[in-house]
């Protein structure tokens, strides 16, 4: 009878201690996977309030749960030790069930049944939890107003792509873009008309992405695209796309229709040695556009800045250096030729400070 016991015993336990695992594996193998990456700084107080408050309650549930099972299973051990050695020092007789084993089993069984609840009750907590969590996470990420990815999110992605370059060669390019006189539209048709106009945008742009690009809203009115390819044909077509469906057609505030364009600045990381290059270098690019008139895009090859439109008015002369230049890659064939050296760039920033200080002097009372 000790025998069939101790077996009943050693099997409930291995059952109860399988599940345990189960259950407790999978719930920390989701937090792990959470957290394996870097903690990032969180934007507000409010936010890493947030994370500490939840995960204080999941450490403070998890501690509470082992306690649980602790008390378990020192209950089994109990229950194994009687068995073994009965009150007043007699063995169990061999010969048929007594009142004590039936007493023992039983006991068995209600504790089993006990922790068997609290482990359901402990997934379902753990689930919630998780969710909760996870929701947190999501919010931190994502821009309210638009419900595009926000800088933080945008940043890791850039600083990912970043290391796959470097490890595997992964090219991609990033795209910078900014709403053309976004000023002018919150002061003729106010705030909430530029709210909306935001948001039109960010959608007009996400119905026009692939699934491998990344986009996000990286500032007030500007936002950033990650493009997965590094040569002229993929990204001066994304670059076009995206010109076109944000001038295609006016955004409508309510009765009032309110045309809108973006200017863009690209920089492929093929050009460049190290991130803040990449980032200052579609920067420039984006510079260009604006200086440009707007309405347009650039991108910065690290020697020269290249119109994105208007291909077909290569010069002749411009085919000519390109065809007698033997050191020229494929790919930069497939380039139009410069319209705006860096260096012309820089002087037109300046002249252009200039003017603006001359005029707020002449305003100056
Ligand atoms: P440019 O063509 O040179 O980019 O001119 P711009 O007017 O777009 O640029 P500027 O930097 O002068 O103005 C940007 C404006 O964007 C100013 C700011 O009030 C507005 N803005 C930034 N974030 C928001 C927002 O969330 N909602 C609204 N409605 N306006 C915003
Ligand atoms: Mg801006
Ligand atoms: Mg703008």
């Amino acid at each position: 009878m000790a025998e069939l016991l101790t077996f009943v015993l050693g099997d409930v336990f291995g059952v109860v201690t399988l599940f345990v695992g189960i259950v407790i594996g999978f719930w920390l193998g989701r937090l792990w996977a959470k957290y394996v990456q870097p903690p990032q700084p969180a934007e507000s107080e409010d936010e890493s309030a947030a994370y500490r408050d939840q995960l204080a309650g999941m450490i403070q549930f998890t501690n509470h749960f082992t306690g649980d099972l602790s008390k378990h299973i020192e209950l089994l051990e109990n229950l194994e030790q009687k068995l073994i050695q009965p009150e007043g020092g007699q063995a169990v007789a061999d010969d048929g069930p007594s009142a004590k084993a039936v007493e023992l089993i039983a006991q068995i069984t209600a504790a089993n049944q006990k922790l068997k609840q609290r482990l359901e009750s402990a997934e379902a907590t753990l689930k919630t939890q998780s969710q909760e969590l996870e929701d947190t996470l999501s919010e931190a990420r994502t821009d309210p107003l638009t419900q595009l990815l926000n800088r933080r999110a945008f940043d890791e992605e850039r600083e990912r792509r970043w290391a796959l370059w470097q490890r595997k060669q992964q090219p991609f390019s990033l795209m910078i873009l900014d709403i053309d006189h976004f000023k002018r539209v919150n002061d003729t048709y106010g705030h909430d008309a530029g709210d909306m106009v935001l948001r039109e945008v960010a959608a007009r742009l996400n119905s026009v992405m692939r699934k491998t690009d990344y986009l996000a809203r990286i500032g007030g009115e500007e936002l950033a695209i990650l493009v997965p390819e590094s040569d002229w044909a993929s990204v001066s077509t994304v670059a076009k796309k995206v010109l076109n469906v944000v001038r295609s057609l006016p955004v409508q505030y309510g009765e009032t229709s309110i045309d809108i364009t973006i200017s863009c600045g690209l920089m492929p990381v093929i050009h460049v040695e190290a991130l803040d290059t990449l980032t200052k270098g579609a920067d420039e690019a984006l510079y260009a556009a604006k200086a440009a008139g707007r309405n347009c895009g650039f991108l910065n090859n690290g020697e020269t800045l290249i119109p994105i439109e208007g291909q077909s008015s290569l010069s002749s002369q411009d085919e000519q250096s390109s065809a007698s230049n033997p050191s020229r890659t494929s790919e930069d064939e497939s380039e139009p030729t410069a319209r705006i050296q860096i260096s012309e760039l820089d002087s037109a920033a300046n002249e252009l400070k200039n003017r603006l200080f001359q005029i707020s002097q002449s305003i100056m009372p």
